[in-house]
């Protein structure tokens, strides 16, 4: 994969096109402001699959550990083992299944705990650990309690927990299930879940299995209620400054972690009457000076957005006008005077009064905040405020830098 920090050509040019910055230190008020919320008794797990939602999952993982989380979350394998490469120590869960046996070696290896959710697939890491060292792997149940994806059934989760306990070479560290309408404001589901969930506790207790620990809640979850807590709670969306729902923005405090930016490469007037881009699904009805931004859809910019969004420029905004092609995009400028080439547009984020948030992205385009965040390829490069960016050469610099 492109390495933008570790290919010393691309390193210096990691600002000149389009790049997404991640600010650490939202990301560290963030866990703060969750780990104050469940307070001292409950872990904050950060939940860093898919790359933190596109952030960069060593450099979240690294400053969500700093500020007070205790554990990572993971969806793969892979994902899993990039963090232990990177040098994290602490326990990081992998809520995927796995059935093959490779993936048990590369578990036990690498000291990664999984979930299992069936005992056919706890007799896969039995077998499979049964030839190697004669250490005792960490396991988390899954059990299903309404959301019909992972997980044994809540109803037979006793005998699901007595078949693992007799296996030799594992030992539940955790059951767990997970919440399919917990940013709904009708909480109907969700307390029907939570009825499951604690049915099945009530089996293990009465079978004087002792579980390190018990954890229910995603982000909604956590911000909804305090008995959704349990021992531990697994935050995603949260921890990266988002809102899991409308109806839970008065909760917490959180700070969006990611700004999408791009530079303007191409300044122009046009005529009215003239089209702009593919289909020239807009039209200029009046003498325009518009932009070229260098992003589009190739970068995550999705081009169900043509003509929809508007983009901050000089604490101002602008609209996007035609079709997002896949490298780039065209604004309208006309009422923003001094703009150049190399001028920075923020998609999303904040520029002077102005704010952009991924879930108003996600409102127009039908889908979450989740799925626009996980969208920003890795043609992007992550430039997190931990690192010093370096400076343009001075020839470049007076070309690229905005006006004051
Ligand atoms: C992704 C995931 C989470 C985190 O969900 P958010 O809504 O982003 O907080 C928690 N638990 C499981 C099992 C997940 O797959």
């Amino acid at each position: 994969m492109l390495s933008w920090d570790k290919t010393p050509a691309l390193a210096t040019i990691r600002q000149c096109r389009a790049w997404v910055e991640i600010d650490l230190q939202a990301l560290q008020h963030n866990v703060q402001q969750l780990t104050q919320h469940i307070g001292p008794s409950t872990t904050l797990m950060a939940v860093v699959k898919a790359d933190a939602y596109g952030h960069g999952a060593i450099a979240i993982a690294d400053a969500a550990l700093a500020a007070g989380a205790g554990w990572l979350g993971v969806a793969t394998v892979p994902e899993g083992v990039e963090l232990r490469e990177a040098g994290i120590t602490a326990p990081i869960m992998i809520m995927g299944a796995i059935n093959s046996p490779e993936e048990v070696a590369a578990i036990a290896r690498w000291r990664l705990q999984p979930t299992l959710v069936s005992p056919k697939q706890a007799l896969v890491f039995s077998a499979a650990l049964a030839t190697g060292s004669s250490e005792v792997l960490p396991v988390h149940l899954k059990i299903d309690t309404g959301m019909s994806r992972l997980g044994f059934p809540w109803q037979q989760a006793a005998e699901f927990v007595q078949f693992v306990q007799r296996l030799p070479r594992l030992q539940i560290h955790s059951v767990y299930s997970h919440l399919a309408t917990a940013d709904d404001p009708n909480p109907t589901v969700m307390r029907q879940q939570h009825q499951r969930y604690e049915a099945v506790l009530a089996q293990v207790a009465a079978q004087n299995v002792t579980l390190p620990k018990r954890h229910l809640a995603n982000s909604a979850a956590t911000m909804t209620d305090p008995t959704l807590h349990y021992d531990m709670v697994r935050v995603g969306l949260a921890l990266y400054g988002l809102y899991p729902a409308e109806h839970l923005r008065s909760q917490l405090a959180l700070r969006p972690v990611m700004q999408v930016k791009a530079r303007i490469t191409h300044l122009k007037e046009i005529q009215p009457g003239t089209g702009v881009s593919y289909g020239h699904t807009f039209v200029a009805e009046r003498p325009m000076q518009i932009a070229v931004v260098g992003i589009g859809y190739a970068d995550g910019v999705p081009r169900a957005l043509s003509n929809r969004i508007e983009v901050l420029v000089q604490g101002q905004r602008a609209r996007q006008i035609g079709s997002i092609t896949m490298d780039q995009l065209m604004i309208d400028v006309t009422h923003i005077p001094h703009l150049q080439e190399g001028s920075v547009v923020t998609l999303l984020g904040q520029d002077g009064e102005q704010e952009i948030g991924a879930d108003h992205w996600a409102t127009l385009t039908h889908t979450i905040s989740w799925e626009i965040l996980c969208g920003f390829k890795h043609r992007l490069p992550r430039i997190t405020t931990a690192l010093s960016i370096p400076p343009l050469s001075p020839s470049e610099s007076s070309e690229w830098r905005d006006r004051p």
